[in-house]
């Protein structure tokens, strides 16, 4: 478990914790950063101690979103690339490395816990939504402003499950940011704490947590989740990834993804689009600072 690159492991008083751990590029999640966060679930699962995990972020923000770079950009070739070429393989690429690998976090047996910093943006959101818990530091903001980029949201359709239908409406459609402390009034996030008491704070709920036997904790989880599903939250999830894919092959979003082939970030071909909401914070931000060039941070996650 050691070997990993991109995350990190580790067991403490039954609460496994898992960092995701590419803070240069803001956790965005490439291919390997996904793999290596199942990997850990199977390890997690597996470990009679570990009776909740948590899933953190190394370094000021927790996720910038999916890392595009390697699937749309002009470095390290990545092996669903070719894949991406036509709709049917773009659908099983995010069929399987998004939104089957989401799922399998929601449906985890064992509680988990999102511990969320800084930014979290996109598939960042989409990620900590996964999580059962949601503790966020007094820092952390909430952002999903693809649509501006033409893309459909990202591929799992969290919002209006995670606050009300005219809110969710707000957050994607006017692009708008949701502080840590908006975020626990629409019911998103649990509890706001400092920055620096973040780790802490969501191994204590951890500990808390594991007060009650496996079985017992397990069982109830399931139990709100089938409550969900039968609310229709899995079709609808189901529904939205199709509407996703239609509007991945439109020409709408077909020119924009040529266009920014052409000028090398979706922020560029976009840059007429921008208003001070929604990127001039991310420009002065490390998000876009250090990685400005590309996808994860300048194209707050999803493809083009
Ligand atoms: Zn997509």
């Amino acid at each position: 478990m050691s070997d990993f690159r991109t995350i990190t492991y580790e067991v403490a008083a039954a609460v496994c914790t898992v960092t995701l751990n590419r803070p240069e590029v803001a956790n965005a999640q490439n291919t390997l950063l996904i793999d290596e966060l199942d990997a850990a679930l199977d390890l997690a699962d597996a470990d009679d101690e570990v009776r909740v995990v948590v899933l953190a972020g190394n370094g000021k923000h927790w996720s910038a979103g999916h890392d595009l770079k390697a699937l749309v950009g002009d470095t390290e070739p990545d092996e669903w690339r070719l894949m991406r070429e036509t709709p049917e393989g773009k659908w099983f690429h995010e069929k399987t490395m998004y939104f089957d690998r989401c799922l399998r976090l929601r449906d985890f047996r064992k509680p988990t816990i999102a511990a969320v910093q800084g930014k979290c943006i996109a598939a960042g959101v989409m990620l900590a939504c996964m999580c059962d818990l949601i503790v966020a530091s007094d820092d952390a903001s909430f952002q999903n402003p693809v649509l501006r980029m033409t893309g459909a949201a990202v591929e799992i359709l969290v919002e209006p499950w995670e606050m009300p239908a005219r809110k969710a409406k707000e957050f994607l459609l006017a692009a708008e940011t949701f502080s840590a402390a908006e975020a626990e009034r629409l019911g998103m996030v649990n509890r706001v704490v400092p920055r620096e008491d973040l780790a802490s704070s969501a191994q204590e709920l951890a500990e808390r947590i594991a007060l009650v036997p496996p079985a017992t904790a397990q069982v109830v989880k399931r139990s709100i989740n089938k409550t969900l599903d039968l609310q229709g939250q899995r079709d609808a999830w189901d529904y939205h990834f199709q509407a996703h894919h239609w509007m991945h092959n439109t020409a709408t979003a077909l020119d924009a993804l040529e266009a920014r082939k052409a000028k090398g970030s979706m922020k560029e071909v976009f840059a007429e689009h921008r208003d001070e909401t929604v990127f001039a914070e991310h420009r002065d931000e490390t998000v876009f600072a250090e990685h400005r060039d590309e996808t994860a941070s300048a194209e707050p996650s999803d493809d083009a």
